[in-house]
């Protein structure tokens, strides 16, 4: 397969045109062409050599992936489902916030940590994206958005590997694909508006400083071990204190102070207990950080609810009062399934874990209806809108 010259970092951009005893500023032009003015065909960079263009047409391609659908939220909010080599289908999000706005971005189709709470999980695993198709993802925003004019307005602002995946199981694609965004020659974003988000892969973590130096979120989401271990299964691997000392390690191999982002989803019942939130206080009493608390949002599949306004509300006062700075994610784009935890794609599962928990969710809405009494018409009904509910629900943001 011919190399994609829209995945190819700054270092592996001059090794190819190195090997090709090109100069290195040939790099810089390329990939100023590619990402800053949007052209993914080499004959239209007119400051590149006919020579040259041809011998890289018999070498390369520049291709991004292609997006199948387009959905525009009410909210201001846009969903875009693209098309990846492998044949899935995976969601990214804008979230505009005034003039500027934030990208969250796919980094594998499916995942295979399987968080209690998270639709990605539940889509089971299919395969890790590309260097060019997790960049693709914020070249094609780019475009659907402000075009590559160079007096267009740039919308995005901050960029987070939020999407559909862990992406730190997905190593060395994200590290090429994050080196991109903040690179001047490519999208030039600040490290500080540049976010991994990971669900705790403790010895990734560990790498992490050898090779960026990126923002870090970390989706936490219970106080203890054994909540946790119960609602995200990497925490039987990577338990909490291990997990708190390889995020301790990293941020402090940071050059500017900068604090981590502790995600917690609040599940009704499960962790938004005022208990819990005074566990995740002395939890997290030493490491600097802010904490974002997100309402669970609901999707077929899971029968997780979301607290109340008010349960959420005495679950931040609680932390507020113990120091913290708080910030409770408001819901945006779930008219368009695009809130946090509902992204979905299209996922050609490889675990069977999709039919699985089709299966439980067969089952239990068997036992609910036995138990209102519904008659055997009105169940195969119910079952065949789940069914429906379940292929279509829309991506799931996930680590
Ligand atoms: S929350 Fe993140 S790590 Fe967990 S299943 Fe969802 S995508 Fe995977």
């Amino acid at each position: 397969m011919k190399p994609n010259l829209l995945g190819l970092s700054r270092e592996k951009m001059k090794a190819l045109f190195s090997e090709l005893e090109e100069k290195p500023f040939r790099a810089q032009q390329v990939m100023q062409w590619i990402h800053q003015r949007g052209v993914l065909d080499l004959n239209e960079m007119t400051d590149i050599s006919k020579v040259l263009r041809g011998k890289l047409e018999q070498l390369v391609e520049i291709r991004a992936p292609k997006v199948v659908a387009d959905y525009p939220s009410e909210d201001g909010s846009h969903k875009w489902i693209i098309e990846v080599a492998s044949g899935s289908r995976v969601e990214m999000v804008f979230i505009p916030e005034g003039s500027r706005g934030t990208l969250c971005v796919s980094s594998q189709a499916g995942c295979s940590l399987d968080c209690s709470f998270c639709a990605t999980g539940k889509q089971g695993f299919n395969s890790n994206l590309t260097v060019a198709e997790i960049i693709g993802q914020v070249w094609l925003a780019r475009q659907q958005l402000d075009g590559f004019d160079a007096a267009a307005q740039r919308r995005i602002s901050n960029v987070v590997m939020m999407g559909m995946g862990e992406p730190l199981m997905n190593f060395e694609p994200v590290m090429d694909a994050v080196s991109l965004m903040m690179d001047d020659w490519a999208y030039g974003l600040s490290k500080r508006k540049v976010t991994i988000s990971t669900s705790g892969v403790v010895p990734a973590i560990r790498r992490m400083k050898e090779y960026t130096d990126a923002s870090l979120a970390v989706s936490l989401h219970a106080p203890n071990d054994a909540l946790r271990s119960s609602i995200m299964p990497i925490n039987k691997k990577y338990p909490i204190a291990e997990l708190m000392d390889a995020v301790k390690e990293y941020m402090s191999s940071l050059q500017d102070k900068r604090v981590p982002v502790i995600e917690y989803t609040v599940i009704k019942g499960v962790n938004d207990h005022r208990q819990h939130a005074r566990e995740l206080a002395e939890l997290l009493k030493t490491l600097p950080c802010k904490i974002n608390l997100i309402p669970f949002n609901p999707f077929s599949l899971s029968d997780y609810r979301r607290p109340s306004d008010s349960v959420i509300s005495n679950f931040r006062e609680i932390l507020q009062r113990a120091g913290f700075t708080v910030t409770v994610r408001t819901t945006r784009a779930d008219d368009i399934g695009a809130a946090c935890g509902q992204l979905v794609g299209d996922v050609e599962d490889q675990t069977r874990r999709q039919e699985r928990h089709a299966r439980r969710a067969e089952a239990r809405q068997n036992e609910a209806s036995e138990h209102s009494g519904q008659s055997r018409v009105e169940r195969a009904r119910i079952l065949a809108s789940t069914g429906k509910a379940a292929a279509s629900d829309p991506l799931v943001l996930g680590s």
